[in-house]
């Protein structure tokens, strides 16, 4: 990486490391969403701060899932996929995501992974793309499967991949490029990536652009609609707390629904699943989205976990989380001995998404040490340590401990 993505962490201020945690205290008292952790259901004597890989269990989700599998399954058996509204539930859970994402309703639906509706979301905007463009810009900083799966999806439409850094991808936008794939934040450093405006300068290309929301949505504001998103794509398992292996989404704008053009047309998806004919017609809609039966079982965990942001507002999520993670800043400052490890989350709230990651010596065996002390992030290759701050269960005394253990650590 190069200078650029990272900022040092300051010298601790003289005095600080004896309030730290009575400041913690007090942010948590004053902390309107703090009560939501009642909402999830943690380990006892755990800082998890690892959300952005796995979210929590939400407390409702046990329950919920007996009754689907014990009573919707066991007792109805066949009935539910009408009498449980099995079969519409991905855009039933669609639409409960939505508002997360600033979509209006009608536009998303719940299934398969991320991987897979990446596939979908770029054959389909390069098929809605003008006719005569080559290009597909590709963040050159992605997650892998990103990058696997455009190179495959640019390989069947004839398109030639480019990777752009996103910093700079605005200038590559040129009158060749037919889609642009991003990641609205960067998985590894936590960088957030400007939505708004990288959207419009494709468009003024006159390009399509595919957002990858793995890493936003849930934790910041994305505003898809307000921002003419044409694409976008994101998984449920990690701020949206659907469970391990929870089935992705896939939007499609509203003003796209009757060109996109599905690469996997399955029987899902068909105007008329049940008439069973051998001619494809597609779905009006979001359904147009789905392809096969879908993983009901992870879908209904999924929709009771989607309860936990009942009554919340995601620009409170936001400034929470802005909140705990200059906080966690300002305590790693003070407890961990200086220059021993690096901040390459950009220190501007513009840039910087719902997690701090740190580049440090040995990271592997450092957070190793940390997961066996109870605070529990993860290593990314090569040298990064990163800690999610999931705003609806983690607190002000989390971010304190965790910085604390890792001065510990390096002390
Ligand atoms: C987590 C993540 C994925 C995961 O893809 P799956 O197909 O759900 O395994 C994809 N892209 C990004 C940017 C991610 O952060």
């Amino acid at each position: 990486m190069s200078d650029a993505t990272s900022n040092p962490i300051p010298e601790p201020t003289a005095g600080v490391d004896g309030d730290l945690a009575a400041r913690a205290a007090q942010l948590d008292a004053e902390d309107g969403l703090g009560k939501l952790r009642e909402r999830f259901t943690l380990p006892d004597g755990v800082v998890y701060l690892d959300g952005n890989s796995l979210g929590a269990l939400p407390a409702a989700v046990p329950d919920a899932m007996s009754d689907v599998v014990r009573r919707q399954w066991g007792e109805l058996l066949i009935r539910s996929w009408d009498e449980s509204d099995w079969w519409t539930a991905p855009e039933r859970i669609g639409d409960r995501i939505a508002p997360l994402v600033g979509a209006a309703p009608g536009q998303i639906a719940v299934g398969d992974s991320t991987s897979v509706n990446l596939f979908k979301a770029l054959v389909g905007a390069a098929r809605l793309a003008a006719p005569g463009r080559t290009r597909m810009l590709v963040d050159a900083t992605t997650f892998p499967t990103d990058g696997y799966i455009a190179a495959s999806a640019a390989r069947m439409t004839g398109l030639e991949i480019v990777p752009v850094d996103p910093s700079g991808a605005a200038e590559r936008m040129t009158a060749d490029t037919a889609v642009v794939l991003l990641n609205h934040v960067d998985y590894r450093t936590g960088r957030l990536h400007d939505l708004p405006a990288l959207t419009r300068a494709a468009h003024a290309a006159g390009a399509l652009v595919v957002w990858d929301l793995c890493h936003s949505a849930g934790a910041l504001p994305v505003g898809l609609d307000a921002h003419g998103v044409d694409l976008a794509v994101g998984c449920t398992y990690k701020y949206l707390n659907g469970g391990p292996g929870a089935p992705a989404y896939l939007y499609v704008a509203a003003r796209h629904q009757d060109g996109f053009d599905s690469p996997l047309p399955g029987w899902n998806s068909h105007a008329e699943p049940f008439a069973m004919t051998p001619e494809y017609e597609p779905a009006r809609g979001a359904a147009r989205a789905r392809v096969g039966t879908p993983d009901i079982l992870s879908m209904l965990a999924l929709e009771s976990a989607l309860g936990v942001w009942e009554g919340v507002d995601v620009a409170d999520v936001r400034a929470k989380s802005l909140a705990l993670t200059d906080f966690f800043l300002e305590c790693v400052a003070a407890y961990v001995p200086a220059g021993k490890v690096e901040a390459v989350t950009p220190a501007g709230h513009a840039e910087r998404g719902s997690q701090v990651s740190l580049r440090c010596g040995n990271a592997r065996e450092v957070m190793a040490e940390l997961i066996a002390r109870g605070v529990v992030g993860d290593f990314r290759a090569p040298d990064v340590l990163r800690f999610g701050f999931t705003p609806l269960y983690v607190g002000f005394a989390d971010a304190e401990r965790a910085a604390r253990t890792l001065g510990h650590i390096f002390g």
